[in-house]
């Protein structure tokens, strides 16, 4: 663990925090995702009543693989996030019904720490797509043979048939 804010430590409820992460510290930030570049926080903390407040900026380039091709893909991070923390009582205590969409966000905490490792891996999870392409066009990698189709072609018997429309086929038989 690098950071975690302990409220108790806080003058007068608030604070600044700052952190520069080397990748090691972060990686694997999830199964599909590494840091080819340290990661960057900022962000202040204030305390109001049982919630906590905690506003920042996280930058990083992320590594990811084509979802196609398997090739490597360096995506740039650079998010700003705002995030509201209360304990489970807290949060238990406050009506479903009473909280607006917005404050369903809220996330649970121990009442005592934030941890800004976890916060830091969650926002560039967030900031990045659900889809990566090396590129718009890319081929892909032949089912058959494992050629990547972007740089070379095959003899493998294209597979052209959707197995939806394969499925219609057999019933007129
Ligand atoms: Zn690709
Ligand atoms: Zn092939």
């Amino acid at each position: 663990m690098v950071m975690r804010i302990q409220l108790e430590n806080l003058e007068g409820g608030r604070g600044d925090f700052a952190q520069v992460y080397q990748p090691d510290e972060l990686n694997p930030v999830d199964e599909r995702v590494i840091l080819t570049q340290p990661a960057t926080v900022s962000g202040k903390i204030r305390l109001s009543g049982n919630e906590v407040f905690v506003e920042g900026h996280v930058e990083t380039l992320a590594q990811l693989e084509c979802d196609r091709c398997l090739k490597p893909v360096q995506l740039p991070v650079n998010a700003d996030f705002s995030l509201e923390y209360m304990t489970g009582a807290e949060y238990e205590s406050s009506s479903v019904a009473a909280l607006s969409e917005e404050e369903m966000s809220v996330s649970v905490f121990d009442g005592e720490s934030i941890d800004v490792d976890e916060i830091v891996k969650e926002q560039i999870l967030l900031a990045l797509p659900a889809r990566t392409l090396c590129q718009e066009e890319c081929k892909g990698i032949c089912p058959e043979c494992g050629i990547d189709l972007n740089t070379g072609q095959c003899n493998c018997t294209p597979n052209e048939v959707d197995p939806r429309w394969a499925a219609l086929k057999d019933l007129k038989q």
